[in-house]
């Protein structure tokens, strides 16, 4: 659970503030209205919170209007990888 907390922080809402002030648009469905910063590399796996290259815009629990998704709660870095056989792409490394 380390570093759980930190996500509701004052940096980190700021800086999803900055995020999403220059793009909405959600970067695992493509489409707008994101309202949480998803950490590309999840902090659990050794992402950078504040890294502003480890942000992207996602949608929350608000869901996505147009698909109704809760992007980045699906994709949650609490999943076991063998429960997103249909969304491998999220879990690809990044290199
Ligand atoms: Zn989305
Ligand atoms: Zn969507």
């Amino acid at each position: 659970m380390a570093g759980r907390r930190d996500l509701t922080s004052y940096r980190y809402r700021k800086q999803r503030a900055r995020l999403l002030a220059e793009s909405d648009i959600c970067h695992l469905c493509g489409h707008p209205g994101a309202d949480v910063a998803d950490h590309l590399l999840p902090v659990s796996r050794g992402g950078d919170p504040y890294d502003p290259d480890n942000q992207a815009p996602a949608h929350g629990i608000n869901r996505c209007p147009t698909c109704g998704r809760n992007c980045n709660g699906e994709k949650g870095d609490r999943a076991r990888p063998e429960a997103l056989n249909t969304s491998r792409d999220w879990y690809a490394p990044r290199r």
